[in-house]
Order: structure tokens, then sequence, then C-alpha cells
């Protein structure tokens, strides 16, 4: 038996077998050929199997999430069927008397650049299709192809790291936990666990990547961030044990269920739940949240492989909005940028992407992006209580950029005949220390604030989220983020708004009391947090 130490992100035990996550990296090398003809047949046979694996996946696609969402390879086929994009790999070969795969690859990063540098978004986002078709026919004539996760049973992933984009796409039936060598707790990757109900730990180091092996035995026990591979008997009997022992301790929670979240003074506040896809609805019914404080849209264009339609968007904000009949439900606008990054976006390289092009910045400078989404917004008003919130906001110019934005879109839907909700509240996220300092002059324009906590932390302490070597210095106690947030809550009070927490730190039990004596009305955690919250909100006396 061997074990590695990191850091929970989530809770919970997990007991199965490791699936190491492979990124399909390609290098290539340029090689020089005697005969051309062999490659240009290669070429042909990886195409033809390229449009044979598409036509299995359009069907698939066509079956499990209809036409719209199947289109994008009907689109792949018709690309690698381009006459340009496979003169330019025949060009090359011939010309250069070069392998296949170099022709692929300097077709497709030339193919690449000219769509990026198109004006027009839809173009722009083409190149990531050609990105994708490339590396498909690579992969084809790639030997080791075909090394993907195909299991049947659940399985523990194990990667050096997951970026958001590679973890929305892991299938999550099969995820018993994750593991990663690096990442740090406030990453999306380590929200999205929280989100998912998933035992998950980070920073074990480079040593475990190296030493572990696909089909190892494992026990995650994402309460120390250890993790047993190979497990002698006696450990494997004692987290069995402890597995036990949490799943009663859960189900003692959940005897919370339909309790009101008081203190033992009588005061109210709400407890509502944190989701990034419709698929964690359940999680947010089970759990008894009294609504959904932060939908991370965003996560629906990380999922897509192309700007979501905004039929695309209404369907989706309507189910959220239907499946919680008449609960509050605030979606935020976008928020793609820094560490969720979207290739059709075609974003430039940034130096400092935390405090670069992101959330709102892209929506007021994108505004087709934006109109699309909102329209989407407002439409699917009508079949619930929605809440709009933007992130990133820094100034009260951008605000009023937005409201007018968001008054455009109602009178031409309305225009349209469209049915809209007429009581849709608008919020901004208190996530810059500008807003926190500014509070006093965003709260008369609103309804609401909800401090997102993950990046007040790192912008107010300067500590980058993403790097966890920095994380030693990152207190999200510190006075400062207490003192701003405290400062947000009289300013939105002041002026008849209200205001709620929805990043990380509002499901840090230790802080409920403070943040009620701060008067926070709301408080938006992972649905697996909220009964946690409850118990903690009924045990408080304010009056002592
Ligand atoms: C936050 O910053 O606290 C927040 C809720 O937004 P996100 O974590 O998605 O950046
Ligand atoms: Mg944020």
């Amino acid at each position: 038996m061997k074990k590695y130490t990191g850091r929970s992100v989530y809770g919970g035990i997990a007991i199965g077998r490791i699936t190491v996550f492979k990124r399909q990296e390609i290098f290539v090398k340029r090689t020089h050929v005697a005969d051309t003809e062999h490659e240009l047949q290669r070429v042909e046979a990886a195409k033809e199997q390229a449009l044979g694996q598409l036509r299995a996946v359009y069907e698939k696609a066509l079956r499990e999430v209809g036409e719209t969402n199947a289109q994008i390879f009907e689109i792949h086929m018709m690309m690698l069927e381009d006459e340009d994009y496979n003169e330019s790999i025949r060009n090359i070969i011939e010309s250069q008397s070069v392998n296949a795969e170099y022709a692929i690859a300097a077709t497709s990063d030339n193919f690449t650049e000219m769509f990026s540098s198109m004006e027009d978004a839809y173009m722009q986002a083409r190149a990531a299709d050609v990105c994708d078709i490339s590396n498909r026919m690579l992969r084809n004539l790639h030997t080791d192809s075909g090394e993907q996760m195909m299991h049947d049973e659940k399985v523990i992933i194990c990667a050096d790291d997951l970026a958001p984009s590679e973890t929305v796409l892991l299938d999550k039936e099969k995820v018993l936990a994750f593991v990663t060598a690096h990442g740090s707790s406030n990453s999306h990757t380590a929200i999205l666990a929280r989100n998912m109900n998933i035992p998950a730990i980070i920073g074990v180091g480079d040593t475990f990547m190296k030493e572990i092996n696909n089909g190892d035995e494992a026990i995650v026990d994402g309460f120390t961030g250890e993790i047993f591979i190979n497990p002698d008997t006696e450990t494997l009997q004692q987290l069995l044990e402890k597995q036990r022992s949490d799943e009663k301790k859960k189900k003692l929670l959940q005897e919370l269920k339909g309790k009101e979240n008081v203190t033992l003074d009588g005061t109210q506040i709400n407890i509502y739940a944190n989701i990034g896809s419709v698929e964690n609805i359940g999680a947010v019914l089970l759990n008894d949240a009294g609504g959904i404080g932060l939908f991370r849209s965003e996560f629906l264009y990380l999922e897509s492989k192309d700007f979501p339609t905004e039929e695309q968007q209404f369907a989706v904000y309507k189910k959220v909005l239907e499946s919680m009949a008449g609960k509050k439900v605030i979606i935020r606008t976008m928020d793609i940028g820094a560490d969720k990054q979207v290739d059709y976006f075609g974003l430039k390289k940034e130096e400092n992407p935390a405090m670069g092009y992101r959330a709102i910045r892209i929506c007021l400078t994108r505004p087709e992006i934006f109109r699309t989404q909102l329209r989407a917004l407002y439409r699917a008003s009508a079949y619930g209580n929605l809440g709009i919130m933007f992130p990133m906001i820094t100034s009260t110019a951008e605000l009023q950029q937005i409201l007018e934005i968001c008054d455009t879109v109602r009178s031409e839907l309305r225009g349209e005949g469209a049915e809209i909700s007429e009581t849709v509240e608008l919020g901004v996220m208190i996530e810059t220390p500008a807003a926190a300092i500014i509070s006093d002059l965003l709260a008369p324009m609103v309804d609401f604030f909800s401090v997102g906590t993950n990046d007040l932390t790192q912008y107010t302490l300067a500590c980058d989220r993403q790097n966890p070597e920095i994380e030693p210095f990152c207190d999200t106690h510190h006075e400062a983020i207490l003192r701003l947030i405290s400062m947000s809550a009289e300013n939105a009070h002041k002026h008849g708004a209200w205001i709620g927490i929805c990043g990380e730190l509002a499901a840090d039990t230790s802080l409920t009391e403070t943040f009620l004596r701060m008067g926070i009305d709301e408080l938006s955690v992972s649905p697996s947090f909220v009964l946690k919250v409850r118990e903690t909100v009924r045990g408080i006396d304010l009056s002592e």
C-alpha cells in the first residue's frame, strides 16, 4: 500500500479504481519523405476514418441531444471535405516532400490563424473547428490512438491538473472522485467537484502521477486529503467505517429538510444553492435549497463547441426556472475568460488573464454575445422567478451601460410580442475591491448584491486563486475582506437592496454568525452544504 497526501477540496470517501486522465497531446515532427504518394494515401485514409467517426458521433448526438446540438459534427464533416483545406495539405506534401502529419498540422495552423483574425465572431469560432478536425486526423494517423476513457465502472480520475473545460466534458456518471497533482482550492475545477458532490483532493504532487497506474485500486479520503493506492485490509476496513459514519451524518442532516433557516432569536436568512448546469438541480432540490443563488451560466459555453444560440440558452434557463417552481433563480451572465477559456471565443493569450479580458468586459465589447444571452434570459423569465446578475463589475459606468442594454433587450422582446416577467431582479456581483468600495453608488442602481468572495479575495489580497503556492498567504478570513463585505451590506441596505454571498466563503460555517451579524440576507453554497449551513444558522443566538 502507498499513501499520498494533498489538500481536500471536498469531503467524502471514494473506493474504486484509478483512471489516469490523459490529454491527447499530439507532437508533430517534420520529416522528409521520398514517397509523397504514400503520404497522400495516408491523409486520405485518416480523412475517411474521421468522416466515419464524425458520422457516428453525429448520429449519437442527434439521438441524445437533438439536431441543433448535433449540427456541429455535420459542419466538421463538411470542413473535412473542404477543397481549400485538402488542397493545402496536398500542396505542402508535394512541394516540400514532407510527412502527412506535418502537412496537416501546418494547414491547421494557417487556417486557424486566418479564422482567428476575422472580425466576425462566427468565423472566429471556426478556428477551433479547424483545430478539432485536424487533431482528429492526426490522432487517426497516430499509432497509439484510441487511448480514451471507456469504462463501464465508476472511476477515480487522477490528473496533473484539470481545466474547467476538461472537467465539464467528463462523464459525471462515471466519476467517483478527482485527485490532481496540482491545482488550488478556489479553482473552478475544485468548485465543480463541490457542486457535483464528488470527493476531491488537489496538490498531491508530481511523484504521485509518476507512480500510479491505470486500474490501481485506491481509496480517496476527501476529508483528510489522503489517497491510498492498493490499500491493505485494515485501511480498507477503517475507511469503509468512515464512509458509513459519513453517510449516517448526511442522513441526520436530512432531518433538517423542510425546516426554516432561522436563528434561535428569530432572524431569518435565505440559503440558496450554486449550480453550473441543469444536472445539478436534482441536488438542489434534494438538499432543500430555497433557491439558486448563482447559476454559473458560462458552463453552458464551456460545454459547447460553438456559441450557444438564443434558443439553446432559452431552453436551459427555462428548464432551470421551471424545475425551481417559482423559487428564486439567479443566473449570472457568462464569466468566460481567465481560467474559463473557450476556443471559439478566439481570446488572445494574456500575461495576467485574471485581471484581463473576462466576463462583463467581453460582454460590453462584444455586445452580440451579451444580447443573445440577455434575450434568452428575459424570454425564460416568464417561466419562474428570475434574477440576473453581472460579474466583475468595477464601475457605475459599466453598470449604467448594462442597464441600458437590458432596457433595449426588454423593449425589443416586448415589440416582438414575447412574454417576459416584469419582476426580474437585477444585481451585481461584489467581487472586485472597486465594487465594494463604491457599493454606495452601485446599490441605488440595482435590486441586490451578491458577494463573490473567491475573486474578491484574490483581488484584495493580491493572491492568484489559481496558484497553489500562494495559498498560505491567502487568508480568506482577512479583516480586509470582512470589512469590504460588511461595508457592502451596509450600503445595500441603506438603498433598499438585499445582499447575498455566493463565493465559497458562504459555506464556511465558522463565519456564518459573522455574516448574520453583518446583516447578510442570503448565503448561496454548493447544494450539499445547504443543510450544514442551515444546521449552523439554527444554533446561532444573535441576541447574546
Ligand atoms: C466568486 O468569485 O466568488 C464567484 C462566486 O464567482 P466565480 O467563482 O465563478 O469566479
Ligand atoms: Mg468570480
